[in-house]
């Protein structure tokens, strides 16, 4: 008898799964009509080239950072986008900072296009082609920048000249909000929020850099994906250090600084922070795994029941599906005595962690202090900020993006998703619930790695798309 009831639970609770995931489908959603737009291809093109050629690499050191560059550009951009500079006026505000407004019908509902056109510093030597000639061969433009992120403001100022010119005057304001120095976390971008707060300018919309178009980001899906970033980690650096008497290396005490902070180490990689999908990982999930193989609609569709099998994947496998998932901890310093020989006063251990939405500084920090459970560890934060709010996906401002990316990439699936890495959007935090990272582009997995990396290079036809894709989107602002 029992046995039966035990086979029959059995049979029903497979039953249970096998249906849920069998009506795990993509959700339905309207075919795409978009209009060509023709525009002139050549001159945006030129204008991204020249942008290039501009060395605008910011360091922390300013001293080694070359003004005239960052200036060179600046003074170039009327020439290059004339018919934005007739029209928008040009404020320049500290840290290299530039924002312009397009006045539109009205200033109830402005948009924000973000933007950075520092870079970061190349190996000139390990570049195929010289790094700041905007060389193009083949149908490709070489160059630092070209991807992170000259060619979204390229992008948007190359939409605006080609919209003005055709006449076209948005319903809202649209402000271009580029920062000289976000690689460096500089102040740029705090002073454009600053502004707006201060001649309160509520953004409806803000877009900065962040997902992409791109493929094999989700197990068993094969078409291009368009993740857009609706939330960002936060991030802290964590100093754990150990003192001692010293001493000669020839007659040891049990314990030195070095085994206390091995110990250490060992204890908060043995005890990772929770896994906890929150909004954006929610809902990736939910839009992407209905595009996935039979296989892991089972486990999407019954999370209620494979939570703690995804929990194990993610921690076994790390990468980005566990940075999307839970706090990382990632560490990347260590410091000890000076010579060979010397036990060390001191020695110090630094991690990079990249916060979950539902951890905050403190609760991390508490987390590592339960996890190392020795009060000789010290433990320390350092530079530190919290996750960024989550934007809303329940409004006219993320369709107006949506939509601008399923016209521009017609058969790709759009999905929010958490950005791991952090962008100047974070400022706006208190701002906007309407902020959104993508960077405007079709990325192969080669490609994303040329980001910061030697050999950065951008397709032609993948720039002149990002030029197409602000068109649409400011066609809705
Ligand atoms: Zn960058």
């Amino acid at each position: 008898m029992i046995g039966y009831v035990l086979s029959g639970i059995a049979v029903l609770f497979l039953s249970v799964i096998l249906l849920r995931a069998a009506f795990f489908r993509p959700k339905a959603c309207p075919a795409v009509e978009a209009e060509h737009i023709s525009f002139n291809k050549e001159a945006s093109i030129e204008a991204l080239q020249e942008l290039v050629r501009c060395k605008t690499v910011s360091y922390n050191n300013k001293a080694l950072e070359d003004d005239a560059e960052f200036e060179k550009l600046i003074r170039l951009l009327p020439t290059l986008y004339p018919r934005v500079f007739d029209i928008c006026s040009l404020r320049q505000l500290p840290d290299r900072a530039l924002l312009l407004r397009w006045p539109g019908k009205s200033d109830a509902a402005p948009s924000v296009m973000m933007a950075h056109y520092d870079v970061v510093p190349v190996e000139a030597e390990k570049w195929e082609k010289p790094p700041f000639a905007g060389v193009i061969e083949d149908g490709v433009l070489w160059g630092r920048g070209t991807l992170d992120t000259k060619v979204t403001f390229n992008g948007i100022l190359s939409a605006a000249n080609h919209l003005i010119g055709k006449g076209f005057v948005p319903e809202n304001d649209i402000y271009f909000a580029f920062s000289g120095g976000e690689e460096v976390n500089g102040m740029g971008a705090v002073n454009i929020v600053n502004y707006f707060e201060t001649h309160e300018i509520r953004p409806a919309l803000v877009v900065d850099e962040g997902g992409a178009v791109v493929e094999n980001v989700f197990p068993g899906v094969k078409k291009p994906c368009g993740l857009i970033g609706i939330g960002e980690k936060g991030m802290m650096n964590v100093c754990y250090s150990v003192q001692s008497g010293g001493g000669h290396a020839s007659a040891p005490p049990v314990k030195t600084p070095i085994t206390t902070l091995f110990e250490a180490c060992r204890r908060v990689i043995k005890h990772p922070f929770p896994m906890h999908i929150t909004k954006p990982a929610k809902e990736m999930f939910n839009t992407l795994a209905r595009h996935s193989t039979f296989l892991y609609k089972v486990i999407f569709a019954n999370m209620w029941c494979f939570k703690p099998v995804l929990d194990l994947i993610c921690r076994m496998s790390g990468g980005e599906m566990n940075a999307l998932v839970r706090t990382t901890t990632a560490f990347t310093m260590m410091e000890g005595s000076s010579a060979r020989n010397v036990i060390p006063a001191e020695a110090k251990l630094i991690s990079n962690m990249r916060l979950n939405p539902a951890d905050t500084v403190s609760s991390a920090a508490a987390h590592l202090r339960r996890a190392v459970k020795n009060d000789d560890v010290k433990i320390t934060v350092l530079e530190s900020f919290e996750p960024s709010p989550i934007s809303n996906t329940d409004c006219a401002a993320w369709d107006k993006v949506t939509a601008a990316v399923s016209e521009t990439w017609p058969g790709c699936i759009v999905a929010p998703y958490l950005m791991v890495q952090c962008s100047d959007s974070r400022h706006y935090r208190d701002l906007s619930d309407r902020v959104y990272r993508f960077s405007a582009m079709d990325l192969t997995a080669e490609e994303r790695k040329t980001i910061h990396g030697n050999n950065e290079r951008i397709r032609l036809d993948c720039a002149l798309r990002a030029v197409e894709f602000y068109i649409r989107l400011m066609g809705k602002c």
